[in-house]
């Protein structure tokens, strides 16, 4: 039986929608996951204070025969592919993929945090994953709980 994983995939270098399009693809060319609903992408404010250009975001739900691990090792050999291409530019990064919910599962190793402890403290991060998750509402009702209370208020706006 597959598991429900949640992630969020941001991008603010090169061509942006084609990171995101390269990044889906490499994603379900395992095997292992089996299905995903992508969310509308979003155009978002950098959070921190660094100044660099605006994000994409989108959230997946993915359903995998991958363990958090063995999804996380999947996701660095993504972030590992399309960094390549741009080493020769140093500053922000051309993908990066995190894991954010997986199953009601608790992880806390060296390598791997579960829940995300940051995802209350990102509107780009929250936002998208309430689009995906209508097939689940308990996970649904805890997202709109934290987009209400919030207290980051960079802006987030989908893309035409
Ligand atoms: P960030 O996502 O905070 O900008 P990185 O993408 O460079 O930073 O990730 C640094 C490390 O965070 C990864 O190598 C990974 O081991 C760790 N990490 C811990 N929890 C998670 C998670 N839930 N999803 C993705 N990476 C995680
Ligand atoms: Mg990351």
């Amino acid at each position: 039986m597959a598991k429900r994983a949640y992630l969020s995939i941001g991008t603010n270098l090169g061509d942006r929608i084609d990171n995101l399009t390269r990044a889906l693809n490499i994603l379900m060319r395992n095997p292992a996951n089996q299905s995903i609903k992508v969310s509308p992408i979003y155009e978002t404010e950098p959070v921190g204070g660094v100044k660099q250009d605006d994000f994409l975001n989108i959230a997946v739900a993915l359903d995998t025969n991958l363990t958090p691990p063995e999804l996380l090792h999947w996701l660095h050999v993504i972030e590992h592919s399309l960094h390549r291409k741009r080493l020769v530019h140093w500053g922000p990064r051309t993908i990066d993929l995190d894991i954010v919910l997986y199953e009601d599962e608790k992880w806390q190793t060296a390598s791997l945090t579960i829940p995300h402890p940051e995802m209350g403290n990102r509107r780009f991060v929250l936002q998208p994953l309430l689009d995906v998750m209508d097939d689940d509402p308990v996970h649904q009702a805890r997202i709109k709980q934290l987009l209400q209370n919030t207290t980051d208020h960079n802006w987030i706006r989908p893309v035409e």
